[in-house]
């Protein structure tokens, strides 16, 4: 129960610092894009256990690699080049984003894979969300 009240946490600040990306007509496939990266990069916790059961996947030394802005970053990057749309290409880095960062202030997370930075303070977190709420707010108006 725990974790999906996690996933759902996680999918809503996603879907929140996201807003500024939000306008006709890219609303749906954003929160689309947001929704599914926020809620399902967690299965690479799954895929990283070799294992389909809750418990080995909640109960890993550290998170993925996957769970880092690095990632996230390739992502978005990836996003852009599929559909041609640097707006929803930003919705999935800032999606990932704000999921890695959470994470990062709870447990042992690769924020900046390769480097060995693995764990932020509670109110790192919180500005770096605001952050990339106030990153969306910027770009919008070139994306
Ligand atoms: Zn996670």
């Amino acid at each position: 129960m725990s974790y999906l009240i996690d996933v759902i946490i996680h999918t809503t600040i996603g879907i929140i610092v996201t807003v500024p990306l939000w306008a006709k007509p890219f609303l749906r496939k954003v929160l689309f894009a947001v929704f599914i990266v926020s809620s399902l990069i967690d299965i690479d916790h799954f895929i990283s256990a070799k294992s389909i059961h809750l418990k080995d996947a909640a109960t890993l030394r550290y998170r993925p690699y996957t769970h880092s802005i690095t990632f996230a970053v390739i992502a978005g990057g990836i996003t852009f080049g599929i559909t041609k749309s640097p707006r929803i290409g930003v919705a999935v880095c800032s999606g990932i984003m704000s999921h890695v960062l959470r994470d990062a202030s709870t447990g042992i997370t690769f924020i900046l894979y390769p480097m060995k930075l693995t764990k932020i303070p509670v109110w790192v977190y919180v500005m770096s969300e605001l952050l990339i709420f106030i990153c969306c707010l910027v770009l919008r108006k070139w994306i």
